[in-house]
C-alpha cells in the first residue's frame, strides 16, 4: 500500500474541508483523528457516553442550544462525543469533506443519502453492479415515491454523459462492484456529472477512504458500510455518510428528519476498529493477493475477479486511482453446477459461510450475479464464489481451498 500519496489528489476548490489535515501519513491520521481532548477527557479511547436527556441549567440555555446542535450535547438523538469522535475521524480521512453522520447500518446510510438528494420526478442513474439491497431500495421505496432508476454499465466511464437527461438528478457508483468487482472510472463520471449539475454518490465500502478517498476524487457524497472494515471484527452494524460542503446540509437535514441514530456502544466499536484499519488492510491485501494469484493458476478456475489482478474489468483504473486493495474478491469456476460449488464451500474448515465481510475471519459464499443485472448481462462459464480473506495464515487458506477444489472435482464427476 501507499504506492501513491493522497497528497497528490488535492481538494476541490471552495471546499472548507475539515478533512484538510494532510500533513501526516494515513496511518498516523487514523490513530490521531477525532480524539479531541474535550471528548476523550484525557483517556486514549473516547469513552462511551450513553444519553437520551441532556440537562440544561436554564431555559435560556436550552433555547440557545436549539439553534446549533451539531456536535453539541442537545438530546441523545443528535449523539454524544462517542459518535462525534468517530464521525470526525471519518471526515478527516476524506480530504475535501465537510462532515460525516453515522447510521445503524450500511443500508441505512445508503438509503438516507439517496433520500437526501432525490425528489419525486427525479431520475437516478444506478450502477448495474450495485449491492443488492441498494437495488431493492431503488426498485421499491424510491419508485413508490416517484423516483425512477436507470441502471448503467459499471464500465461506462465518461460515456455516462450520454445517459444524463433533463430529469437526472444523481449518479450512484459502487467501485469495485458487489460480487463482480468492476472498477469504475470515478473521476470521469464525476466530471460528466459536474458539467450537468448532477450530484454523485459512491458506496466506498470496499476501499474505505484509506485506499480511495472518494471526495478527493470528485465525488460529492461517500458512503461506507462501517460494519465491514471500519468495525473490522464482525461484532457491530454501522454505516456512515460523508459529504462535501455543497451536500452536507442536505445530508444532515435528511438524517435528522428521519431520526437516524446509532448507539454509542456501536460507535465506540467502530472507533476502536478504525485505529487498526491500516495494519489490518495491509494484511488483508497481502493475503488476498496470495490466495487470488494461487487461484488464478488452478485449472478449474475460469477467472479471478480481483481489482489488483489483470483481467478484472477496470484493473487499470484501480492501478491509477487506488493506493491498495482490500481482502474481498471472487472467482468463477470453469464449469460445474450449484451442487459442485456447494461441495467446495461446505467442507471448508477455515472459511465460514455467512454474509458480510471485513472481519478478521475468512468467509466464502456462493453468489449468482446474473439475475440481479438489467443493463449488462453477466456471462460466466461456471458458478461464482466470493471470498473474504481474513487475517489467518494465507498458506492455511490456500490448503483449505485446494481441498475444496478436490471436492468440487469429485462432485462434478
Ligand atoms: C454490506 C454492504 C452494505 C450494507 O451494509 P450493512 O451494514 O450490512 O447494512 C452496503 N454496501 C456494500 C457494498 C456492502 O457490502
Amino acid at each position: 500500500m501507499g504506492r501513491r500519496s493522497h497528497h497528490a489528489q488535492g481538494d476541490g476548490p471552495g471546499v472548507s474541508g475539515k478533512g484538510d489535515a494532510k500533513a501526516h501519513g494515513d496511518a498516523t491520521r487514523l490513530v490521531q483523528a477525532g480524539r479531541r481532548p474535550e471528548w476523550t477527557g484525557g483517556v486514549v479511547n473516547p469513552p462511551v457516553w450513553r444519553a437520551s436527556t441532556i440537562l440544561y441549567d436554564t431555559v435560556g440555555e436550552m433555547r440557545a442550544r436549539n439553534r446549533d446542535t451539531h456536535h453539541k450535547l442537545f438530546y441523545g438523538r443528535r449523539g454524544t462525543p462517542t459518535q462525534w469522535s468517530l464521525a470526525d475521524a471519518l471526515t478527516e480521512m476524506e480530504p475535501g469533506a465537510e462532515g460525516t453522520l453515522l447510521y445503524s447500518s450500511g443500508v441505512a446510510a445508503v438509503t438516507t443519502a439517496l433520500l437526501a438528494v432525490l425528489s419525486p420526478g427525479d431520475e437516478l442513474l444506478m450502477v448495474d453492479s450495485a449491492y443488492d439491497p441498494t437495488r431493492a431500495f431503488c426498485n421499491g421505496l424510491l419508485r413508490r415515491y416517484g423516483v425512477t432508476t436507470r441502471y448503467y454499465d459499471p464500465m461506462i466511464g465518461a460515456g455516462i454523459a450520454d445517459l444524463i437527461g433533463e430529469k437526472t438528478r444523481a449518479i450512484f457508483m459502487e467501485s469495485p462492484g458487489s460480487l463482480t468487482f468492476e472498477v469504475q472510472d470515478v473521476p470521469a463520471i464525476c466530471a460528466a456529472a459536474k458539467a450537468r449539475g448532477v450530484v454523485t454518490l459512491i458506496d466506498n465500502t470496499w476501499a474505505t477512504p484509506l485506499l480511495f478517498p472518494a471526495i478527493g476524487h470528485g465525488v460529492d457524497i461517500s458512503i461506507l458500510a462501517c460494519t465491514k472494515y471500519i468495525v473490522g471484527h464482525s461484532d457491530a452494524m454501522l454505516g456512515s455518510v460523508t459529504a462535501n460542503a455543497e451536500y452536507w446540509p442536505a445530508v444532515r437535514n435528511t438524517t435528522y428528519a428521519l431520526g437516524q441514530h446509532v448507539g454509542p456502544d456501536d460507535a465506540w466499536l467502530g472507533a476502536r476498529g478504525l485505529r487498526t484499519l491500516a495494519v489490518r488492510m495491509e494484511r488483508h491485501q497481502a493475503s488476498a493477493l496470495a490466495v487470488a494469484e494461487w487461484l488464478a493458476e488452478q485449472a478449474d478456475v475460469a477467472s479471478v475477479l480481483h481489482p489488483a489482478l489483470p483481467g478484472c474489468p477496470g484493473h487499470e483504473i484501480w492501478r491509477r486511482d487506488f493506493s491498495g486493495a482490500a481482502g474481498l474478491f471472487a472467482f468463477t469456476l470453469a464449469d460445474g453446477d450449484d451442487a459442485a460449488r456447494a461441495a467446495l464451500i461446505d467442507g471448508l474448515e477455515l472459511f465460514g459461510i455467512g454474509y458480510s465481510w471485513g472481519g478478521y475471519e475468512s468467509l466464502a459464499i456462493p453468489a449468482d450475479p446474473g439475475p440481479l443485472r438489467t443493463a449488462t448481462p453477466w456471462m460466466a462459464a461456471g458458478p461464482l464464489v466470493r471470498l473474504q480473506i481474513g487475517l489467518e495464515d494465507p498458506a492455511d487458506l490456500i490448503a483449505d481451498l485446494a481441498a475444496g477444489l478436490d471436492r468440487f472435482r469429485a462432485a462434478r464427476g
